[in-house]
């Protein structure tokens, strides 16, 4: 069979599953208030949960950054390309999570990648969650080939069988549990506290993805790690993204003076690769003052996010153990939940339906996501829709 044809009948074959993806067409900034495919819409499935990605400062600071540094990076970090943006950058965000250091990264997934591959070698072993993100995953997997590492991965948040798996290992091995802290198809959190104890307990590495809790989580904002009080000891390796509350683009990695040097040298994501635009970096040094400062985003997001929760359930939909932003809404059927997600866009809102590989089969799920720029007449109006919708 050619090339093309083969493709063809692969691309048929998610087609008939109700698996085949499409991309919309954003005119304008992202915000809530959205023009998607040309229709005037209301956004509940971006991750810029605190509605800054088209903030008029944050934007002002980064025209100022181009004025400053130009557009590119024009080179890797360790060539030319780490600005003094980039470096004012890393020690606000140290500052902000409370770690000795951090590193920038062009994008979470890089980050991710990085983290496993400076630090796992031959034998060793990784831990996840099943429901981990695919970053994560895909990190494992790769230096399961490069390196020779081992992924041993658990049930979700089942704590008994990570100690199970933790206890195995002899300690010339090196172990790193690593996991999402909010989960992001569930909004869900890990059990942070527990996992850091039991890290403790085995002489093994804790590593957080707070992509979703960075911003959203701890009384500043400063995520998982400021919300349960965890230190650069408990939790040695911290990892966040800069693309989602923060609403720029890019993550880090924070922690010790030797896990920053340790990645600078190793991570080949961190090596290989330009670094962001300076403007981003000095457009993200006002997001992180912004959100350090205007707390009243997350006490909103806070309320929107019960008075969603409490439509929700007087309507009797099946929600999910979260008191995140991320209030998904569980379908099950791929079918369904993709002609749900077409029902509500036609009535004007902007749900997506999240379907397998993302997830596990049979859990497909419409992904509701809050943002402090959401009015309560936004939610108001979402559940009079969803009270409308046919659910089966
Ligand atoms: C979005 C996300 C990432 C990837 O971050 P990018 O900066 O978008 O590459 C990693 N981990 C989790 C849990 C995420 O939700």
């Amino acid at each position: 069979m050619s090339l093309n044809d083969s493709l063809k009948k692969e691309l048929l074959n998610l087609e008939q599953q109700s698996l085949y993806r499409q991309r919309k067409i954003t005119d304008g900034p992202q915000q809530v208030h959205l023009i998607s495919n040309g229709k005037s819409v209301v956004s509940f499935c971006s991750n810029d949960y605190l509605g800054l990605a088209n903030h008029p400062g944050i934007a002002k600071a980064f025209k100022q950054g181009v004025n400053d540094y130009g557009v590119g990076s024009g080179a890797a970090h360790l060539v030319s390309g780490h600005s003094r943006a980039h470096h004012e950058l890393e020690e606000a965000l140290a500052e902000y999570t409370g770690r000795s250091r951090t590193l920038l990264f062009s994008t979470g997934y890089m980050a991710n990648l990085g983290i496993v591959n400076a630090l796992m070698g031959k034998g060793d072993i990784v831990f996840q969650d099943k429901l981990n993100h695919a970053s994560l995953i895909d990190a494992a997997l790769l230096s399961s080939v490069f390196l020779g590492s081992q992924l041993k991965r658990y049930p979700h948040n089942d704590m008994n069988r990570l100690a199970q798996l933790l206890t195995a290992p002899d300690n010339k091995q090196r172990k790193l549990v690593m996991s999402d802290a909010v989960f992001s198809m569930g909004g869900d959190l890990a059990q942070v506290t527990r996992m850091s104890e039991l890290c403790r307990q085995h002489d093994a590495w804790l590593m957080l993805d707070d992509a979703h809790g960075f911003g959203v989580l701890g009384a500043n904002g400063a995520g998982t790690a400021e919300e349960f009080s965890l230190d650069q000891e408990q939790l040695p390796v911290y990892m966040a993204t800069l693309g989602k509350a923060m609403g720029g683009f890019g993550a880090f990695v924070a922690g010790s003076d030797v896990l920053i040097e340790t990645l600078i040298q190793k991570a080949r994501s961190y090596v290989y690769t330009t670094a962001m635009p300076p403007a981003m970096a000095q457009a993200l040094l006002m997001s992180i003052k912004i959100s350090r400062e205007q707390s009243w985003r997350r006490e909103k997001l806070k309320q929107l996010i019960a008075q969603f929760r409490s439509g929700a359930e007087q309507l009797g939909l099946s929600l999910m153990n979260s008191q995140t932003a991320i209030q998904p809404i569980m379908v099950g059927d791929n079918e369904t939940a993709m002609s749900i997600s077409q029902t509500l866009e036609q009535q004007g809102f902007l749900i997506t339906a999240i379907r397998p590989p993302t997830l596990p089969k049979g859990t497909a799920r419409l992904r509701v996501t809050l943002s402090a720029e959401h009015e309560e007449t936004d939610i108001e109006q979402l559940l009079s829709a969803l009270a409308r919708v046919k659910w089966s």
